[in-house]
């Protein structure tokens, strides 16, 4: 039954329109068990109604013309009721309402089980089986496995679906695919991929003028291939078992098999460019190998895609050219890195979508410093038939529009035009202090990552830098950042600035900050080798940066360092030994260098019961809450499927940020906080409340955040941490301080 199992839900993944993904599921099903008829019911949640999108066994006229109202009939129980219902005798049944068209009449005994992804019933499957009798344990056992398993299928199959809809502009009105937000704001724009050529499948087709040539260019990457393939046989003929060289020969004789390279010419003839034509010749044939029951053959398909790759990259070499990026550029990949954001021009990027990650991943946190919207897509995307294609993207609701109407476009537009005007109204308050109306004044800081976010955050009337990601200037790099190249850099920033603080924080590589020219490989990177544990392990990295911010700060004074990711005080120790051995062999070498004042994040749950210990070695303490959530809630920043759970404003979250800031304020040390929730009013304004000293965010968020503050008291503040610390969920809180902020 596994096996059964397996193979439809893969047929059903593979294939590329949603209702041939539904003619499989119900043909195999009732292929697959002692059934008389097998039907799919999706939502329609606008109407309200089941419809009848795919049957075996039922009047075929009736498909896509049954529409049954959710709350009626034995449909309607099965998704009110959420779970499998079986009904030995349907017609004795008092929620029977057969319709004539399909035919069912002539069954009895009925079986339906809810089609759920995400919380939210897709549609019904359903079987019959014309005697009346119960569904046997085994069938039982099949339906509830199958059905939640199709549910992601069916829900991506129409996703996909949807947007070729759009493509073509077949989909008529204001259709989008919902996401979830991963920075808020709104942009209209060209989609351009990443890497375009970086991955088979994400290829895009585009329209070639000149076949000929697209011909030749493709004979010549597969000749070129086979040359590889026989130079790379004969290279390690001697270092080879045979049976592990023969791979070689069977990449050869694939590539040699006219089907591959017949195929793929007979869809460039047919006007695709040659990546594009190949991309769709190595699917096809993948395909074949995927299907097959024997599981030896079933490897093939890695084959036919190893093969097909190594094309691309020698199509990749005869194409190389310059990236030219469109004028507004919406960026689209499956992630999308900060490396690849740092690379278009930043007057050209206008937003970000992208499969993978969640508003607090770093993507996420580079968008909204660069002020720009970002969507993660819930469903896959055909991401390979998107280049070039218009879009607008709603970070606030978290949606994505392709190919949008011109009443659309309208629309977001004016959307635009108003959020820039308010935006302008709030610059007015760039010069005023964050002040509570009974006199409390809270320093607001900037969160920056590049030299060039200065401007940004001067802008927008920060006090000083709160968090100076560091690691960014590392990722950008093909090598470790010297010296004097990290000191030019810090020196700048602090200049810029004096004498307002900057606050740097040391290299936070790790997690999802994957040096390019350092990887470290692990099974669970965020609970790995991260932040200070990094710098610990590489004293010889840590000291060339501890030495070249001391010396930044020579003269001016305004420098603040930060330590990330510290779960021990013997971490710190260590941390501050090597910071002040940095300093005596700087004063040895006679050059001109300054101390620091010293802070360390608390982001690691392990830290908030050590605040007072560790308040006590330094001179402040600052909350990362985008850590802090994801490591005392057990909830991946990165994963867009617990975007639910993952919430700044959970009860034990604000528990843990205010015993922090008690803890340090025992030993007369300051606390800020420069995760996310300092950027957020609600968050700010509960931060308020609990007696922080600074806050720290994206320049984006500096103006709401201070209109909220000049507008609530700080008593007012404290009433409401009060209450919402006696609440139990953060569902309960977050309405508390959205009611509060609306009504003032
Ligand atoms: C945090 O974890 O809250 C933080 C500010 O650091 P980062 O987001 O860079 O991990
Ligand atoms: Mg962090």
């Amino acid at each position: 039954m596994l096996v059964t199992l397996r193979q439809i839900v893969q047929e059903v993944s593979t294939a590329t329109h949603l209702d041939d993904a539904l003619d499989i599921i119900v043909r195999r099903v009732k292929d697959a068990l002692p059934i008389d008829a097998c039907a799919v019911y999706l939502t329609d949640v606008e109407s309200n109604h089941y419809v009848l999108m795919a049957a075996d066994g039922f009047n075929p006229a009736s498909i896509g013309g049954v529409r049954i109202d959710r709350q009626e009939g034995l449909l309607g129980l099965v998704g009110e009721r959420h779970e499998l219902i079986t009904v030995p005798d349907a017609a004795a049944h008092p929620r029977y309402h057969p319709s004539s068209a399909t035919g069912e009449e002539r069954y009895h005994s009925f079986l339906g089980v809810p089609l759920i992804h995400y919380h939210q019933v897709l549609g019904v499957l359903v079987a019959w089986k014309r005697a009346p009798g119960q569904f046997d344990k085994d069938e039982l056992t099949f339906f509830v496995t199958i059905a939640a398993q199709l549910a992601k299928a069916i829900h991506d199959a129409a996703a996909v679906d949807e947007v070729s809809r759009m493509l073509s502009g077949e989909v008529q009105g204001d259709a989008f695919i919902q996401g979830i937000q991963m920075a808020a704001g709104v942009a209209i724009g060209t989609a351009a991929l990443l890497d375009p050529l970086a991955s088979l499948e994400s290829i895009p087709d585009r329209p070639t003028q000149d076949i000929d040539a697209e011909e030749t260019s493709f004979r010549s990457a597969v000749a070129a291939v086979h040359e590889e393939l026989r130079a790379s046989s004969e290279r390690l003929a001697a270092d080879l078992p045979g049976e592990v060289r023969a791979l070689f020969d069977v990449y050869a004789m694939l590539l040699g098999s006219d089907g591959l390279v017949s195929d793929a010419l007979a869809r460039i003839r047919a006007g695709n460019w040659a990546p594009g034509a190949w991309r769709e010749t190595i699917a096809d044939h993948a395909k074949v190998f995927e299907q097959m029951e024997d599981p030896y053959l079933r490897v093939g398909a890695e084959d036919i895609r190893a093969i097909g790759q190594r094309v691309l990259v020698q199509l990749q070499a005869e194409a190389k050219e310059s990236r030219q990026y469109p004028q507004q550029c919406i960026l689209v990949g499956d992630t999308v890195s900060i490396t690849e954001i740092a690379a278009v021009p930043v007057k050209q990027l206008a937003g970000i979508v992208c499969m993978r990650g969640s508003a607090l991943s770093h993507t996420a946190v580079m968008a909204r410093a660069l002020g720009i919207p970002a969507v993660v897509s819930l469903a896959p995307l055909p991401i390979g038939r998107l280049d070039g294609c218009e879009m607008v993207i709603d970070g606030d609701q978290g949606r994505l529009y392709i190919e949008p109407s011109h009443a659309v476009r309208a629309a977001f537009r004016r959307l635009i035009g108003e959020a820039q005007a308010r935006s302008e109204r709030l610059m007015a308050l760039r010069d005023l202090p964050a002040v509570t109306p009974d006199g409390f004044r809270l320093p607001l800081y900037a969160n920056i990552g590049l030299v060039s976010d200065t401007v940004a955050a001067r802008d927008s009337g920060a006090e000083g830098v709160g968090l100076y990601r560091t690691e960014y200037h590392f990722l950008l790099r093909e090598a470790f950042p010297l010296e004097d190249e990290q000191y030019q850099i810090y020196r700048e920033v602090l200049e810029a600035f004096t004498p307002r603080p900057v606050t740097l924080r040391t290299l936070d590589a790790g997690g999802d900050k994957i040096l390019p020219y350092f990887p470290v490989v692990e099974d669970n990177p965020f609970l790995g080798c991260r932040g200070i544990r990094f710098s610990l392990d590489h004293p010889e990295i840590f000291l060339i940066q501890l030495r070249a911010m001391l010396r930044a700060n020579a003269g001016l004074n305004n420098l603040q360092v930060l330590f990330p990711m510290i779960s021990r005080v013997g971490e710190l120790d260590e941390a501050l030994g090597l910071l002040a051995r940095a300093y005596r062999e700087l004063l040895e070498e006679g050059r001109a260098a300054n101390k620091l004042r010293v802070g360390v994040m608390i982001e690691v749950p392990s830290a908030v019961f050590l605040a007072t210990a560790l308040a006590e070695r330094v001179d402040f303490l600052s909350v990362g809450t985008n850590d802090l959530t994801q490591y005392l809630l057990a909830v991946d920043r990165n994963n867009a499927q617990v975007t639910t759970p993952y919430d700044s404003l959970h009860p034990a979250v604000l528990n843990a940020i205010h015993q922090v800031i008690k803890g340090a304020h025992l030993r007369g040390k300051p606390v800020s906080v420069c995760g996310e929730l300092a950027g957020d009013p609600a968050g700010a304004l509960l931060l308020l409340g609990m007696g922080v000293d600074a806050l720290s965010m994206s320049p984006a968020s500096l103006a709401r955040v201070k209109l909220v503050i000049r507008s609530f008291t700080l008593q007012r503040a404290r009433s409401l941490l009060d209450e919402a610390l006696g609440m139990e969920d953060g569902f309960a809180i977050h309405r508390l301080l959205n009611g509060a902020i609306e009504e003032n």
